[in-house]
């Protein structure tokens, strides 16, 4: 039987992802946001109607609550690109758990193939024998 799964192939691509993920940069959960807000400034435009300053937030869910953290405006094209790299990093741990489910399963079929292929051997020998 032709089998597209092998143990090894699979060890192998789980291998292959573990190092990918070693080469990961940094990384951080939550969604990045880019709105708008007032300055809290009394004599700024804002205050009156006026345009909002644009502004960058992180947020996350944490106990089921949504936190959310002011992004420097400076730091915001790089914390973007974390959170993207969050996102990469977490479709890789999601694959290598499916890998390595698949890896479990295919192990027992495999064996019990070995051992058939070991009884069958050993029924052949016994049939040479004197
Ligand atoms: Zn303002």
């Amino acid at each position: 039987m032709m089998e597209l799964d092998s143990e090894s192939t699979l060890r192998a691509q789980i291998k292959a992802r573990i190092k990918e993920l070693g080469k990961a940069g940094m990384f951080i959960s939550g969604s990045f946001m880019r709105t708008e807000r007032k300055c809290g400034s009394k004599k700024c435009a804002c205050a009156t109607g006026g345009a909002k300053h644009p502004c960058c937030l992180l947020t996350s869910k944490v106990n089921g609550k949504t936190k959310a953290i002011y992004i420097p405006v400076d730091l915001a094209d790089e914390v973007e690109g974390w959170v993207a790299e969050h996102r990469r990093v977490k479709a890789m741990l999601k694959e290598i758990d499916e890998l390595g489910e698949r890896l479990i399963k295919i192990h027992v079929r495999s064996r019990r193939r070995r051992e058939r292929n070991i009884a069958a051997a050993r029924g052949c020998r016994k049939e040479e024998s004197p």
